[in-house]
């Protein structure tokens, strides 16, 4: 079979880009800025990947399929150094990052001072200062060393004191450092979006960045919806040169023109557009890459506020549904033991309380995942809605339509959510630095001038484009560190 490599020694001034999520962009804006002439070309009618927005359930209610929550844009390296804001990409944040409800009709909350939120904690006030404190202090040169592949630490010894916390496992670390059941479940939750059982070794590092970044950056949505972000890349982008077509969906790296190829896409769609020319080890490494566990998502139009028992988590622009670190220990579990379980731990956001401009006047809209074993076919509508119900008696009654999605749905929007798994791959110990095959440089193929930059690649999922900005690092000689 004959083919046409998109060889760097071809075109080395020339760039493709496949797939237009955060990390696409970000590389292409990398790549612009180093010279190259890119073009993005993107399967879907609109760019942004996991960063956009959508009328999903009425009419002038404006949902955000994907992500919403943008502390990870704001701390990183890379898009914190670009002139977003110039483009129309507006941070707001809500009183408080997070809220976690409990059963006793009263929430812990997760508030942007480091103080209130230890005073909030009672006997565990000074544990939390002295775990967060330290990373808090520290958060942007800690943020540089995580927000990318393995290398040699500028900052060893912060890092070191990040490992002795972070490569615990989450159960381990809460029940070391804390003695209340506050300071616990409030943790639990941030704990959780490793999409790891508690129990595993390293599971706790996500939650501490999470939770770090909270203190740190906040945890803002972009005012008018996450497209506003993705936008504003895609403008970034043309400024420097760059071009995006949309609706351009790749089948085959023949079909790229000459010059770098950088592809945003899964690894089971980097074995189908390379097809025969990958072989060996890192075929074989592709096909035995693991997805992690998927999620079920509902969107709602809202005729008023959640009416939350617990009345300070309408403060919170994030609210945790699951109760206590045990409750919510074992749901995550049961996840990953590939059981569907019957109270889930429900992650909610509810963006309109301080981004009113995305309903009509008077109402609202939230959205809520929970999630469940790859490729499940469980509808969860349910069981999510009782959780919400739980802490907030009343809520049914105000919602006026719901979308919702299982993991084929999320599959079917975005072919990189394999199996509904959100973060391109399972993010435990091995696969978070050895990602998606373990080699000295993990954005290279064995293909000459063909990159991975999607959140397969180091350090995984979320909108940081920092998978994108060291696949464009690795692909040419850029030389601005971040
Ligand atoms: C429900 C949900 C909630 C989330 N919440 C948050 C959150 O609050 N905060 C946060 O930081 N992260 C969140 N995430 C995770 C975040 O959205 C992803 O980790 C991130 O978008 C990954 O970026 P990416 O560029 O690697 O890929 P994606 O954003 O998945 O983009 C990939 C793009 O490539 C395109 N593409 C793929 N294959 C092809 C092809 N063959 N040809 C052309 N185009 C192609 C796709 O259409 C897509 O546009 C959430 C994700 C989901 C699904």
């Amino acid at each position: 079979m004959r083919v046409r490599s998109p060889s760097a020694s071809a075109s080395p001034e020339r760039a493709t880009v496949v797939g237009s999520g955060p990390n696409g962009l970000a590389a292409a804006i990398a790549l612009a800025r180093a010279g190259l002439e890119v073009t993005v070309l993107e399967g879907e009618e609109s760019p942004g990947g996991g960063c956009r927005s959508a009328e999903l359930t009425l009419p002038g209610f404006v949902h955000d399929p994907c992500s919403t929550v943008h502390s990870l844009a704001l701390a990183s390296p890379f898009l914190s150094t670009l002139p977003l804001r110039r483009h129309g990409f507006e941070p707001v944040h809500p009183e408080a990052p997070l809220a976690h409800p409990l059963d006793d009709g009263t929430a812990v909350m997760l508030e942007r001072s480091l103080e209130l939120t230890a005073r909030g904690l009672g006997r565990d006030e000074s544990a939390w200062r002295r775990l967060f404190g330290p990373l808090v202090r520290e958060a942007e040169p800690l943020f540089r060393e995580l927000l990318g592949p393995l290398r040699v630490p500028r900052r060893p010894l912060l890092l070191a004191r990040f490992g002795l916390s972070g490569l615990r496992s989450a159960t381990g670390l809460a029940r070391a450092r804390f003695e209340g059941e506050r300071a616990r479940a409030l943790l639990a939750g941030s704990f959780a979006h490793s999409m790891l059982s508690l129990t595993t070794v390293a599971s706790a590092a996500p939650g501490l960045v999470l939770t770090a970044s909270a203190h740190a950056v906040g945890w803002p949505v972009a005012r008018g919806g996450s497209q506003r972000l993705a936008d504003a890349l895609v403008a970034e982008l043309e400024t420097l040169g760059g071009t995006l077509e949309t609706e351009r969906r790749v089948e085959s790296l023949d079909e790229l023109e000459p010059g770098l190829a950088l592809l945003d896409v899964a690894p089971r769609q980097l074995l189908r557009l390379a097809g025969e020319r990958l072989r060996g080890r890192y075929r074989r490494g592709l096909e035995r890459y693991r997805p992690g566990p998927g999620i079920f998502k509902l969107d709602w139009a809202l005729d008023g506020p959640i009416p939350w028992t617990a009345s300070e988590s309408a403060r919170a622009g994030t609210v945790h549904l699951g109760g206590t670190f045990e409750e919510i220990a074992v749901s995550e579990h049961d996840v990953s033991c590939g059981l569907h379980p019957a109270r889930p731990f429900v992650l909610l956001v509810q963006p309109t309380i301080f981004d009113p401009g995305r309903a009509p006047a008077g109402k609202h809209i939230a959205w809520a995942y929970c999630h469940v074993p790859n490729g499940s076919r469980v509808d969860m509508t349910a069981a999510i809605e009782a959780q919400v119900e739980r802490f907030a008696p009343g809520f049914r009654d105000l919602i006026a339509a719901r979308s919702a999605m299982d993991t084929a749905e999320v599959e079917r929007r975005n072919p990189n959510y394999v199996g509904g798994d959100i973060n391109g791959g399972l993010q435990d110990l091995r696969q978070l630095f050895a990602r998606p095959v373990a080699r000295p440089v993990p954005y290279s193929t064995p293909l000459p001038g063909v990159f991975l930059c999607s959140a397969s690649t180091p350090p995984g999922g979320g909108v940081h484009g920092m998978c994108g900005y060291w696949a464009a690092r690795a692909a040419t000689p850029y030389p601005r560190a971040p």
